[in-house]
């Protein structure tokens, strides 16, 4: 039963990113956006993380982050 919830978990995963959600650090001045929220670049980060669609946070002039490239 662990294995099957794993996987289901896994997929959730995986067709999350398929939907182009990124992550962003909130109130901070770097302009950055991150493709998994357990990034080293927003481990730093000291306000909130909030998810958001990649379109917006390239619209807010938001680039990856340099870890992810
Ligand atoms: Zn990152």
């Amino acid at each position: 039963m662990k294995t099957l919830l794993l996987f289901a978990v896994l997929s959730f995963t995986v067709a999350h990113h398929a939907a182009d959600t990124v992550y962003i650090c909130k109130g901070s001045k770097g302009k950055k956006y991150h493709l998994r929220s357990d990034c080293r670049g927003l481990s730093h980060c000291s306000h909130k993380v909030v998810k958001m669609k990649l379109a917006d946070a390239q619209k807010e002039g938001r680039t990856l982050c340099g870890f992810e490239k």
